[in-house]
């Protein structure tokens, strides 16, 4: 487990507080991002390593650690997550052609942000399977 993740789960399971989380502190204002798209409960901003023409994160502005750590009074919040997702697809021009809407969770899944986030990928031909 590496270090990163077992944050992740020990803030998933309030051993810890989120205060080091990055993309808590996009949500608080404390770091800077390109925003997308922002309701009161999520936040689109673009990827600082872009992997495409378009490449935007969506996450939950509450700290969830990964998509593993979703709870059942959750399910709504992701569903708003994933409607979001479709709005800032329509929105940059890219619905129509198709994206990828990926999470990574955990060491395998190559998660390197413990706080639960969407990649919208878009504006040219992905490949699949990813490595
Ligand atoms: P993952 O590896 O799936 O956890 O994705 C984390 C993503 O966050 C990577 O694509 C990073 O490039 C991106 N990232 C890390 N820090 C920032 C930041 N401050 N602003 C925007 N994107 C970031
Ligand atoms: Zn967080």
């Amino acid at each position: 487990m590496n270090v990163l993740w077992r944050r992740g789960k020990l803030q998933a399971e309030g051993v810890v507080n989120v205060s080091d989380c990055i993309f808590c502190k996009i949500v608080a204002g404390e770091l800077s991002s390109k925003k997308a798209y922002e309701t009161d409960e999520v936040l689109a901003f673009h990827d600082i390593r872009p992997q495409a023409p378009v490449h935007v994160l969506l996450i939950p502005k509450k700290h969830i650690a990964s998509a593993h750590h979703i709870q059942p009074e959750d399910a709504a919040l992701v569903g708003r997550l994933h409607l979001a997702a479709q709005k800032v697809a329509e929105d940059l021009g890219i619905a129509s052609d198709g994206y990828r809407l990926v999470t990574n969770i955990g060491v395998h899944g190559q998660q390197t942000v413990p706080h639960l986030h969407y990649h919208l990928i878009g504006g040219r031909q992905l490949q699949w399977p990813p490595g």
